[in-house]
């Protein structure tokens, strides 16, 4: 008889040593990305030479390695996912598991610049529900958050997501004297449109020219601050990672609030990601990693790369090293969130 993963197609289960089950994998496509928030990557960015990316074909191998070992929630992620030339065949192919019940859920995280045109193809290959990162309405501090981007257009395809039958979370990072005035307005905006939305702290990746020290609000604050206008109900939905979610009464919709620097959760963590150069890192607050691209580009056998993915997981690091460096420091992790994905 066949065991209940053989026959939803997955071959064994993945199960670090401290007994964590991981089944939800971020790739990041590219870490190209037509945006340049100023937590993120600012202006001197290097991107990864192209010799270097896999090729669409080699993410779709990884992927399927991943779902026959148990991953069950894929999102696609990048820099930004939605620039790399050939996204929507391979986000087609990779449908293709969702049609077939060895995944449950095909997503994607997009800073929105290209939703309206590729909204309905979304819907099409597979997908339900999307988050878009957007950390204002103000099209001024969007321009000084981003450097370049349009707000406008973002909405623009936000809307279209909307209508093609896409739910829409919205991440917003919380940047203190930035944006910290506007999460009221955030949340009756999403509240109007049925958006769910997270808020997220900032989070000391790699070298963005400058500290992001004072950019750093704890969201315990600003949870305290918004009680007093609000009323936050309990909630019990969970994504297996570090956010916490009430129910804003007054507009029906989750808020979340996304706490990597305040709190730890990382006994409860679920997922790993790859880079769009084939690097497994089992832990986003780590600079250890396991390089599949050897393996992916030569004459391994699919059982060879799932052992090799099978022993990364195993070693997943029981937690991140994620702190602010109160002197004002550089980050302790030299790799910026385009590479990993967030
Ligand atoms: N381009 C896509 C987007 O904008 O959603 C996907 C990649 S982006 C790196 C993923 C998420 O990471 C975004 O919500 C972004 O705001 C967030 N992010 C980037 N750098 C961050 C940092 N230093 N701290 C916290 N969040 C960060």
């Amino acid at each position: 008889m066949l065991a209940a993963s053989q026959m939803t197609g997955h071959l064994r289960d993945m199960i670090d040593l401290l007994g964590r089950r991981i089944t939800y994998l971020r790739f990041s496509v590219t870490d190209r990305c037509d945006l340049r928030c100023l937590y993120c990557l600012g202006d001197e960015v290097e991107f990864l030479p192209k010799p270097q990316t896999l090729n669409l074909e080699e993410i779709d191998r990884l992927c399927a390695a991943f779902i026959r070992l148990g991953v069950r929630k894929l999102r696609l992620t990048g820099g930004e996912p939605l620039v790399r030339r050939g996204i929507m065949g391979l986000l087609e192919n990779l449908g293709r598991h969702v049609a077939a019940g060895a995944l449950d859920e095909l997503t994607l995280t997009t800073n929105g610049t290209q939703l309206a045109r590729f909204a309905d193809g979304l819907r099409a290959a597979g997908m339900r529900r999307i988050n878009v990162s957007l950390d204002t309405l103000s099209p001024a501090t969007f321009r000084r958050i981003t450097a370049r981007g349009d707000l406008g257009r973002i909405i623009d395809g936000i809307l279209a997501a909307r209508q093609a039958g896409l739910a829409v979370k919205i991440n917003m990072v919380a940047l203190n004297g930035i944006n910290d005035g506007e999460i009221d307005g955030m949340i009756r905006w999403c509240g109007g449109l049925g958006f769910d939305l997270s808020l997220i702290e900032t989070m000391p990746l790699g070298d963005v020219g400058g500290t992001r020290t004072h950019l750093y609000l704890p969201l315990d604050e600003v949870r305290r601050r918004l009680q007093t206008r609000w009323t936050l109900l309990p909630c019990d939905y969970r994504s297996g990672g570090p956010a916490r979610y009430v129910t804003v009464a007054e507009t029906g919709r989750r808020l979340g609030f996304i706490t990597p620097m305040s709190h730890e959760f990382c006994a409860g963590c679920n997922r790993v990601r790859v880079t769009s150069d084939g690097r497994l890192y089992p832990c986003l607050g780590r600079e250890q990693a396991v390089d599949l691209r050897p393996l992916i580009r030569g004459q391994e056998s699919d059982r060879h790369l799932e052992d090799h993915i099978a022993a990364a997981i195993a070693a997943k690091p029981p937690g991140h090293l994620f702190t602010f460096d109160p002197q004002g420091g550089g980050p302790i992790l030299e790799r910026t969130m385009n590479r990993t994905g967030g």
